[in-house]
């Protein structure tokens, strides 16, 4: 088997707070193969953005990423990398599409400009040249009338729109790998299938591995081959989309999946995990989870789960899930 695209081993990140080094990631294992889609998944607050930051080497300040971690790229070490060369991968090799397209494109410059300076960044070309292929990329994304989008502002398109451009600028540096963070989080459920659409064929067509942060199963559903669950900081649940969300092992996964709407469940109350989740710095000892789970026991209080394979294709970090495979 080849090796892994993106390969995460221990990631910790901290950020400093009154009482000492506070942890919002902790000891995150990941692996992410070329053309494959990830969907990172859990509730607001769980780390996933934090994650995909760590991976850029963006965590703001006051945040650090702990020594003991790991971030593989391509057979390279993202975290001894030289902030020159970090940067031009930032800027080609790993594509970042953001909930808010804003925070990446440039307000006071035409779209179609920024995107003609991702293609010229990449491919020794023309202007004349660059601003035609920029044309085509935003007809490949749905933008209509190109011709005339391409010089509009930020600001003169909707969110929709917006996430196209964001979309067709990735297009045009043509990353091995697309991290999206929420990126249909605030557009309504026609355009959010199309851009899902559109993330999907991309990736497709040239190969790329994504990397999609969620709290939303019906995105992991539409797009993911494989999932990992979050919770107060630590993947809990990894698999395959069909086998997990057919069969969730951890019980945080099947609340998560009980508390989705269903069409076919109309009528039926949904059931809401019990409790809050924890604040970073305020997580319970042992299985984070221990004092919302319905099925917590002495173990769970005094001992951190570890990772019990339950097929080919799935693990929980649960003693529960490994009592049972060890009965
Ligand atoms: Fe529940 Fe225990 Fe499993 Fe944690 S380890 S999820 S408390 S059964």
């Amino acid at each position: 088997m080849s090796a892994p695209l993106l390969e995460i081993d221990r990631l910790a990140v901290s950020f400093r707070a009154e009482r000492g080094r506070v942890h919002v990631v902790d000891r995150v294992q990941l692996a992410l193969a070329a053309g494959e889609t990830l969907a990172l998944v859990g509730e607001s607050g769980c780390g996933k953005s934090i994650t995909a930051l760590a991976i850029m080497r963006l965590v703001p300040r006051p945040g650090l990423i702990e020594a003991e971690s790991r971030i593989c790229f391509a057979g390279r070490d993202l975290l001894s990398l030289p902030v020159a060369e970090m940067r031009n991968v930032r800027g080609g090799k790993i594509g970042m599409i953001f909930q808010e397209p804003m925070t990446s494109l440039n307000p006071v410059t035409r779209v179609g400009a920024q995107v003609e300076e991702a293609i010229r960044l990449h491919a020794k070309v023309p202007a004349g040249e660059a601003r035609r292929r920029t044309v085509e990329l935003f007809q490949t994304v749905g933008i209509p009338d190109s011709g005339i989008r391409v010089d509009a502002y930020p600001h003169q398109l909707s969110g929709g729109l917006k996430q196209r451009v964001m979309i067709a600028m990735a297009m045009a540096m043509q990353p091995r790998l697309l991290i999206c963070d929420e990126p249909t989080t605030a557009l309504d459920a026609t355009i959010r299938a199309q851009i899902l659409e559109l993330i999907r064929n991309m990736a497709t067509t040239t190969g790329a591995a994504v990397l999609l942060i969620t709290h939303d199963f019906g995105v992991v559903n539409a797009v993911a081959d494989r999932v990992a669950v979050m919770y107060a900081g630590q993947i809990v649940e990894e698999g395959a989309r069909e086998e997990l969300l057919s069969r969730p092992r951890h019980p945080y996964t099947q609340g998560l999946l009980r508390s989705i709407p269903r069409p076919e469940a109309r009528g039926n109350r949904l059931e809401e995990i019990k409790g809050v989740v924890p604040r970073p710095g305020q997580w319970p000892q042992a299985c984070r989870f221990h004092p919302r789970c319905p099925h917590a026991f002495d173990r769970c209080r005094s001992e951190t789960p570890a990772r019990t394979v339950v097929s080919p294709t799935q693990a929980a970090w649960c003693h529960l899930v490994d009592e049972e495979a060890r009965a």
